[in-house]
């Protein structure tokens, strides 16, 4: 996005607390992609809106968004999936630290399988947030569809990829892969029968999907 606008957003964010500086910093320090910080406002403000009581989370890494989610709606029970043990355990770190252990429930697994688990005991959910691996995200999805509560919303992170989903051009070996599976999600999604969906250019690119 262009840096002027990028620059003038970033300044006129809501102020945020010290313990989010704080993780903010710890994720820069070990590379962990969480939303940045326009990003994540605008899913706060989705979360002040929609005033969802039960939240569901796939991929919470150091535990960043689900916290910020919580400072968004303190009422809500959010359960979120994250795989990787390092980041599983500094999510715990930071849960505790924060005391949201009541708020917070985080499931140490394979959201394929955890979101299968959810499904049989019968859980639903208003908003779901996929924040995963981007080439499973229509997986994901469809997974999350039973999980979702009527009138509930599914947003996707990262559905522009920095920008590359959208260059007919981009060719790059690392990223090919994953980008085209990006862009056949997205054309599935916008075409879902069940959903209306809008894709938006803030962050990283965000899909806001609502079930009719
Ligand atoms: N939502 C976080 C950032 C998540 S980064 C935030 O904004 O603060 C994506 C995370 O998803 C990574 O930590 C990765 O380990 C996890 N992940 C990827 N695929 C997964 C899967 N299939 N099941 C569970 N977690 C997964
Ligand atoms: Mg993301």
């Amino acid at each position: 996005m262009d840096e002027q606008l990028l620059n003038y957003l970033n300044r006129h964010l809501p102020p945020s607390e010290d313990w989010v500086k704080d993780i903010e910093q710890q994720a820069h320090i070990d590379r962990v992609p969480i939303m940045d910080s326009i990003g994540i406002n605008f899913l706060m403000q989705l979360i002040r809106l929609s005033k969802p009581k039960r939240i569901l989370e796939i991929g919470a890494a150091i535990g960043y968004s689900a916290l910020r989610m919580s400072e968004a709606n303190p009422e809500a029970t959010i359960t979120t999936i994250e795989r990787d043990d390092k980041r599983y355990q500094q999510a715990i770190e930071n849960i505790t630290k924060n005391n949201k252990e009541a708020a917070i429930n985080i499931i140490h697994g394979d959201a394929i399988e955890e979101l299968t688990r959810l499904a049989e005991s019968n859980n639903t959910y208003d908003f779901i947030f996929i924040d995963a691996a981007k080439g499973s995200y229509k997986r994901f999805f469809e997974l999350c569809f039973p999980l979702l509560a009527d009138q509930g919303v599914i947003i996707s992170d990262n559905v522009l990829f920095r920008g590359y989903v959208l260059d007919p051009n981009f060719d790059h070996p690392r990223y090919k892969k994953m980008v085209e599976k990006i862009r056949s999600y997205n054309e599935w999604l916008v075409n879902h029968p069940s959903f209306i969906t809008t894709i938006l250019p803030i962050g990283d690119g965000v899909a806001i999907s609502y079930k009719k």
